[in-house]
Parts: structure tokens; sequence; C-alpha cells
């Protein structure tokens, strides 16, 4: 007897985190490149984590804390809320995919952007539930839209913000239009990866909505700014009835005890916070001057990568990239997507591309 596998997950596309940096350099028989492909911060971990991290090992071979007892109150104390508003995870893909699991049946609809992280649509479609997908507008999520594409079978909603991969914001004034005619039966997901990059004083509190007692979980992360990705650690602050039954779903040690212990250090470190937030103001603006330079119209971002069109084929221009030791993401057709590195990576990425736009057809829009 063949196994058998059900059609959406058969007919998934297994996210494609490109290749380790060791392994692409023995491949190219190049050393030095720069990985500007992930979002992760150019400065490194906290080094407050990184002594936590040290101080943790001797206790290794105890399960961990299940219920992330210290970094919970310590999260729920930050953004004045209980502590049975705060879920933890292994990354806040994980939450997103608890969600998913939580909360959507067979045929149950979630509704999102069709140019936002692919893992809404990986997670839906893999918890057999339909993915409604409302087309940005000017390159922002069109939240009247997406209000418009709810049904009574629409479980989740989800919102970007900012939206990975174009940086862009919605509004605090647009947020509340929204809010004001979402049902009751809709939990509205914020994700907000990139929160502690924002600067637009108009960015929404998504929190506050949370405090309000309505449906809304606000997805945040320790893998951008306060750069553990490698340690897979994020939250959730929502409703207590909502953690409630996301704590029944998880699996019971979904964070271990290093990541733990490392976020709460981080949660503390207000300095590898501020010079992370600095380094990148610096270089989102040397980033985006260089580009309008070379020719091209960044998407204007609030997050730390920006997006832009190459008009060219953007996957040519990536694999040329790649060669001259710099990797950044094509995301589709014309499109790239760059994260804002240090001052020097931002040089070699913007002299790399001024080499090889010369050598790449310019495509007619
Ligand atoms: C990077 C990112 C995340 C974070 O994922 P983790 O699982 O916490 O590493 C979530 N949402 C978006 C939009 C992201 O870009």
């Amino acid at each position: 007897m063949p196994i058998r596998v059900h059609p959406d997950i058969a007919n998934l596309v297994p996210y494609s985190p490109g290749k380790p940096l060791d392994e692409l350099e023995r491949e190219l028989g190049i050393h030095g490149a720069v990985k500007l492909a992930s979002n992760e911060n150019p400065l490194g971990p906290s080094p407050k984590a990184m002594a936590a991290l040290t101080q943790t090992t001797a206790t290794l071979h105890r399960y961990p804390d299940g219920g992330a007892h210290h970094l919970t109150r310590a999260l729920a104390e930050r953004w004045k809320v209980g502590a049975d508003h705060v879920v933890v995870g292994n990354g806040s893909d994980e939450i997103l995919s608890l969600l998913v699991k939580t909360f959507m049946a067979p045929g149950d609809e979630a509704v999102m952007a069709d140019q936002t992280f692919v893992m809404y649509k990986l997670a839906v479609t893999g918890g057999h539930g339909i993915c409604v997908e409302v087309p940005l507008k000017d390159w922002r999520y069109d939240l009247s839209a997406m209000a418009r594409a709810i049904t009574s079978r629409t479980r989740l909603l989800f919102v970007c913000n900012p939206n990975n991969p174009t940086g862009t914001v919605v509004t605090h004034e647009a947020v509340q239009a929204f809010m004001n005619t979402v049902p009751d039966h809709v939990i509205v997901v914020f994700d907000e990866a990139y929160y502690e990059y924002v600067r637009d004083p108009h960015f929404p509190n998504a929190v506050a909505y949370v405090q309000q007692g309505r449906q809304v979980a606000v997805l945040r992360t320790f893998s951008k700014i306060y750069g553990l990705a490698g340690l897979r650690i994020g939250y959730g602050v929502t409703t207590p009835e909502i953690v409630g039954y996301l704590q029944r779903v998880r699996n019971p040690f979904n964070t271990n005890t290093l990541a733990q212990h490392a976020a709460l250090a981080a949660l503390g470190d207000d300095e590898h916070v501020a010079a992370s937030h600095a380094i990148n103001e610096t270089g989102m603006a040397a980033v985006d001057d260089g580009l309008r330079r070379l020719g091209f119209d960044p998407l204007p971002s609030q997050a730390n990568f920006v997006y832009f069109d190459t008009r060219r084929d953007g996957h040519e221009v990536f694999t040329r990239l790649l060669h001259q030791g710099v990797i950044v993401r094509h995301i589709h057709g014309s499109m790239i997507r760059v994260t804002i590195g240090k001052p020097e990576e931002n040089r070699r990425f913007l002299k790399a591309l001024a080499d090889v736009i010369g050598q790449c057809a310019v495509i007619d829009a």
C-alpha cells in the first residue's frame, strides 16, 4: 500500500530559507560573502543574551520551564498586560501555526494580502484552510478590501505590519477604521516582527486592542532586532481566552532553556536595541540613497530591509549578485528584497548591484 497524503500537503512548496553562508562560499569558490537575505541583525546577538547563554549551559540536563515563567512575566510587564495575555513560542512562526491549528477547521478561511510573509499561506494551506488573498494597493495592505473579504467561514485575518517584503505599514487611522468593521468571530493577527524598527508616529498600537478585549493577537519575535533568530523564540500578546486555547495545542516544551534565558536578557538590553536601531537608520538612508542614484525607486520601508523593482529579470540579478558574494532575496519577477547590513556590507551590495545591472537587460514595463 502506498502512503496517503492529502493534496493540500502534497501541493505545498517548502519554504526556501536560502543556503547557509559557508556552503554557498564553498560552492561558488568565494569567501567573505555577505548575507542580506533574511533580515537578520548585522550587529549579531545581544551581548547580554550571549552572557546569559554561557550561564545556562550547566542546567541543560533539565527539561525547560514549559511555561516560560520568567520570560512570560517580563513580557507581560513590558506590554502592560497580565501574564495570562502572553504566549511564548518557538519563533513567532510557531504561534502562527498554533493559531491555524487551534482555530481553523478544514474549509475555514484566512484572509491575507497577496504579497506578504509566505508562512501564512504555508500554515493555512497545510492546516487544510483556504487562503483568501487580497491584493495590496499602492504596495500597502488594503484593509477595507480585506474587511470586505470576511465571510462567516473566516477565522483568521493576517496583518503583517510592517509588511514583509514591502516594508510598508498601515497606520493607526486605517487600522482603527478597519477594527470598527471587523466582526468578533474573526481573530485579527498583527504580525509585528519588525516593530522595534518602526519610526512612523502613525504606527498603530495593536496591543491596545488586546487590552480592550478585542479578538486580536499581536505577534513579536526575538529573531530580528534582538538578533536571536538561531535560537527560535517569539511571542504573542492576545486575550487570556486565546492564550488558553493555544496552551492546549502547543507542545509542552516548545521553547528551550537557552532561548528563554537569552530572550529574557535581550529584552533588558536597551543598549543593543538602540545600537541596532541606529545602525539600521543610517544604513537605510545609505541604501535608499544608493539605489536612487542607480536609478531605482525603492519603497519607503519602516523595517530593516528594502524592496525594489530591478526592472530586470530578478532571478538573474539575484544570481549575478550571488556570484559576487552578495546574497539578497529574489521575491518574484523583477522584485528584490535586501536587508540593511553594516555600512561596509551596504556599500558592497550597492557596488555589486551597480556592476550587475550593466549585465542584465532592462525589461520594459
Ligand atoms: C522574520 C519574520 C517573522 C519571525 O519569525 P520567527 O519565527 O520569530 O523567527 C515573523 N513574521 C515576519 C513577517 C517575519 O518577517
